[in-house]
C-alpha cells in the first residue's frame, strides 16, 4: 500500500509502497479515506517534537472503512464507517484505569506518533479504537474531529468552563476553531484572538462575540477593555510562542485558568507572585481520552461543533497540505484522501 514515511527531524516525507499489516486477534484492518494534516506534523519536520520513531507514517486524524477484522471481533464490523481513537494506553496503570492513557507512561500503540498512522491507504488499530461514525457527518468532514475537536473537549473539560465565563481562543485554528463553538456551547463569553482576518471573521461565525487582531492591537490590553477591566476568567493558549504566552498570561484574571495546548521553541516565564495573588492556575492539555473522542462525534453530529475544513488532497500531493499549513493560509483543516473512492 502507498504510505507517506517520516524519516527523521528535518527530512523530507516521501511517498512509499510498504506492507499492509493484517488484523491481529482484536484488531480491525482501516480503510482510510480521509486523514486530516495537523500541526503536530510541522512539530515532527522540524525536530521540536522528536519520539525516536523512524521511519513512521505520520498522520493521527484518521477516518475509514472497516476492511477486514481480526480473531474475536464480530464479523459484523466490516463495512462500518469509523474515526480512529489513536492512543492504545498499557490498560493497566493508575492513568489508564481512569481512562486517561492519552498520558500512560507505557503506550503500546500511539498512531501517527509512535505507531504507523493514517497517511495511508490503510491502518490496522484495535476494535475498540475503531470508534462508529454516524451517517450524518461525511468522511471528510469528520476527519478534524479525530485531533482538532477532540483536543477541545478535552481541554474544555480540564479548564472546568462555568456559563458566564470569559473565554479566550488564543489562536484560531483547528482547535481553535473547536474551542470557541464549545465554550459558546457552555454558556461562556467567547473572544478569539488570531493574526488573519479569514480566520478571525470564521471565529465570529462560529460564536465569538469579540475578536482580537494580534498583529495589530495588544492582545491583552484588548482583552482587558473587552472584560470591562476583569480579564479573561480562562485563556486557552493554541499557539505557545514568547509572544503569545506573554500577551495570555497578562489577559488572565482573578482565579484565571490558563490552558496550554500549542506550543512552539520558546520558554513561559511567569513570576509566581501574579499566580500567588489572583489565585490563578497553569495548566496542560495533551490530546484527549476515549469518551472526549466518543463526546466529539456525538458534538459534531448534534451541530454544536462544526468542523472545518480549507481543502481535500490526494494523498501524493501531502506536500502541499503541510506546506500551506506551514505558511498560515489554511482555514480550517487540509485533509488527504488516501484510498477515497
Ligand atoms: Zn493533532
Ligand atoms: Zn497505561
Amino acid at each position: 500500500m502507498k504510505a507517506i514515511r517520516y524519516s527523521g527531524p528535518r527530512r523530507p516525507l516521501q511517498l512509499q509502497e510498504v506492507p499492509r499489516r493484517d488484523p491481529g486477534p482484536g484488531e480491525v484492518l482501516v480503510r482510510v479515506t480521509a486523514a486530516g494534516v495537523c500541526h503536530t506534523e510541522l512539530h515532527f519536520l522540524s525536530g521540536l517534537l522528536d519520539l525516536g520513531v523512524a521511519p513512521l507514517t505520520l498522520g493521527h486524524e484518521i477516518v475509514g472503512t472497516v476492511e477486514a477484522v481480526g480473531a474475536g471481533v464480530a464479523a459484523g464490523r466490516v463495512g462500518e464507517r469509523v474515526i480512529v481513537y489513536y492512543y492504545v494506553g498499557c490498560g493497566v496503570c493508575r492513568y489508564c484505569r481512569e481512562g486517561n492513557e492519552q498520558i500512560c507512561p507505557n503506550l503500546r500503540a500511539e498512531y501517527g506518533f509512535l505507531s504507523d498512522g493514517g497517511y495511508a491507504e490503510y491502518v490496522t488499530v484495535p476494535s475498540r479504537n475503531a470508534v462508529p461514525l454516524p451517517d450524518s457527518i461525511s468522511d471528510v468532514d469528520a476527519a478534524p474531529i479525530g485531533c482538532g475537536v477532540t483536543t477541545a473537549v478535552h481541554a474544555a473539560k480540564l479548564a472546568e468552563l462555568s456559563a458566564g465565563e470569559w473565554v479566550v481562543v488564543y489562536g484560531v485554528g483547528a482547535v481553535g476553531f473547536g474551542l470557541v463553538q464549545l465554550a459558546r456551547a457552555w454558556g461562556a463569553r467567547v473572544i478569539g484572538v488570531g493574526r488573519t482576518a479569514a480566520k478571525l471573521q470564521l471565529a465570529r461565525d462560529l460564536g465569538a462575540e469579540a475578536v482580537v487582531d494580534a498583529s495589530s492591537e495588544g492582545a491583552a490590553t484588548r482583552i482587558r477593555e473587552l472584560t470591562g477591566g476583569a480579564g479573561a476568567d480562562v485563556v486557552f493558549e493554541c499557539v505557545g510562542t514568547a509572544e503569545s504566552m506573554t500577551q495570555a498570561s497578562a489577559a488572565l484574571g482573578r482565579r484565571g485558568r490558563l490552558v496550554f495546548i500549542g506550543y512552539s521553541p520558546d520558554s513561559f516565564t511567569v513570576h509566581p507572585i501574579q499566580l500567588v495573588v489572583f489565585e490563578q492556575k497553569v495548566l496542560g492539555s495533551v490530546g484527549a481520552t476515549l469518551q472526549d473522542l466518543y463526546d466529539a462525534v456525538d458534538l459534531t453530529a448534534r451541530g454544536v461543533v462544526r468542523t472545518v475544513v480549507d481543502r481535500t488532497l490526494p494523498l501524493e500531493r501531502f506536500q502541499d497540505g503541510i506546506d500551506a499549513l506551514d505558511r498560515g493560509e489554511l482555514v480550517g483543516k487540509a485533509v488527504l484522501l488516501p484510498a477515497a473512492r
